[in-house]
């Protein structure tokens, strides 16, 4: 039995997110069903009753950092009895029971599909001053509607159209904490765009794990795009996460001719090497994932493309790593988020022996990087002297604003604060690796 000194409700709340754009979601969908249970959002933990750690497992790294954030917290709660501690998302649903067994400090504990019950379990654990704990895996993950979801982006909203994946990357462990696919139907996205838009957003990011896998009913993803492109007042939609073996004519033309979808795609690859592809069951060779982009690039030539990469997998050698290179180096990425292989419970990977030294691991991660930099570096000198049309999301006191192109390059220029959420053209006058710096030419809208 946990002694809590007192079972005030309570009237703030805090959250920490790990991990991707669909904990991001996740996260923003939380905070607005608190806010619709008249809680109020803290800056911080530390001004917070309740602190929410909504986790990642996708790497060993990100539940490291979720640990050390409730290692925090817990020492938080000694000082603060009346603190309430809630754990949710893929770490709890990895580890179910086992996590309430050793953080019995936490109150409240859901899962990937369980979020909607944090106001209910919060009562239950103050009535009973236990762990209430719901990792039901087949319950709605849709149930807080999207429509309530505090976005946390000025600019951009994303919008979750598929829960879960079923592919079996054998390094992946989101089939185990997400569960198979579920599409939502088309109209309850379609509403969810409509109401972001009321509220003044201009750009949409639809997420899904393999986002281009999208099917519901008659509906396939390139008319899932139709449907959303069609949603008056929206200016930009992006989505991602997509999968090369999804991609097809329907899609590239889609990304061509929509005039809402911007011309940016995210494709990861993973490895340049066919050995390791097959050992990953990604279900593509390195020539049909270069078959993919040649088909892309010719529907759609101003493309812009970013990829993921794991470095060190299970056997890879110096031969291998050096596939992936050339992968890079024939593609020309725009963006790249490279990883170090790391091994995840449950997953086929498991079996095989982590051989590649972690030293040698940094080392080629760092190789894929400094490469990336300087291509990236390049892309966006070629850009010195073009105009872009800018969403400006971040602004600053100082007289500084930032925003993205259509094809999600970053831009820094002076402005003011009045140009938050407008659609500027600039001209580029200088370019480094990750951001172009630019000149303000007009307001567009
Ligand atoms: N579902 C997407 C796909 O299959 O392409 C990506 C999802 S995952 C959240 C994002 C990236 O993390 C993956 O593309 C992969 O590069 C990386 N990743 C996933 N599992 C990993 C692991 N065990 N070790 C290192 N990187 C990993």
């Amino acid at each position: 039995m946990k002694a809590k000194s007192s079972s005030a409700p309570p009237r703030s709340f805090f959250i920490q997110t790990f991990g991707c754009q669909m904990n991001v979601n996740d996260s923003e969908r939380v905070s607005g069903l608190l806010r619709s249970r008249g809680l109020e959002a803290a800056d911080s933990a530390d001004q917070a009753d309740f602190v929410f750690l909504n986790t990642c497992a996708v790497r060993e790294k990100a539940t490291a950092k979720f640990r050390h954030a409730l290692g925090r917290l817990r020492r938080l709660q000694a000082d603060r009895p009346d603190l309430r501690i809630g754990v949710g998302g893929c770490v709890p649903q990895l580890e179910g029971e086992a996590l309430v067994a050793r953080a019995k400090h936490v109150d409240v504990l859901v899962g990937t599909h369980t979020l909607h019950r944090i106001p209910a379990l919060m009562e239950e654990a103050a009535a009973t001053g236990k762990t209430a704990v719901d990792l039901d895996r087949k319950a709605d993950a849709f149930a807080i509607p999207g429509e309530i979801a505090a976005h946390a982006n000025p600019v951009r909203a994303y919008v979750t159209v598929m829960e879960g994946c079923n592919h079996v990357c054998s390094f992946c462990v989101v089939p185990r904490t997400r569960g198979p696919e579920v599409n939502r139907p088309p109209e309850d996205v379609v509403r969810e765009v409509e109401a972001a838009v009321a509220r003044g957003l201009g750009e949409v990011m639809l997420l899904g794990q393999t986002v281009n896998a999208y099917g519901h009913g008659g509906t396939d993803f390139a008319g899932l795009l139709e449907r959303v492109n069609g949603v008056a007042g929206l200016e930009r939609l992006r989505f991602t996460t997509s999968h090369p073996e999804h991609v097809n004519d329907r899609m590239a033309t889609a990304l061509r001719e929509l005039p809402r979808v911007c011309p940016y795609l995210h494709l990861p690859f993973q490895s340049g090497s066919d050995r390791v592809l097959a050992s990953m069951r990604r279900g593509y060779t390195r020539q049909g994932y270069l078959d993919t982009v040649a088909l892309l690039r010719d529907q759609v030539p101003d493309l812009a493309l970013s990829t993921d990469v794991i470095v060190g997998y299970p056997g890879e050698t110096e031969a291998e790593f050096e596939e992936t290179l050339s992968v890079l180096e024939g593609v020309g990425f725009d963006s790249l988020f490279a990883f170090s292989y790391s091994p995840r419970p449950g997953t086929t990977a498991l079996r095989l022996a982590d051989d590649v030294p972690e030293a040698e691991k940094r080392r080629r991660l760092h190789v894929v990087n400094a490469h990336q930099q300087q291509w990236q570096r390049r892309r966006h000198q070629a850009r010195v002297g073009c105009a872009e049309e800018v969403l400006v999301e971040s602004v600053d006191g100082g007289g500084r604003v930032s925003g993205r192109t259509r094809h999600f390059r970053i831009v820094h220029l002076d402005g003011t604060p009045g140009l938050g959420g407008r659609t500027v053209r600039v001209e580029i006058t200088g370019a480094g690796p990750n951001a172009l710096q630019g000149r303000l030419l007009q307001a567009i809208h």
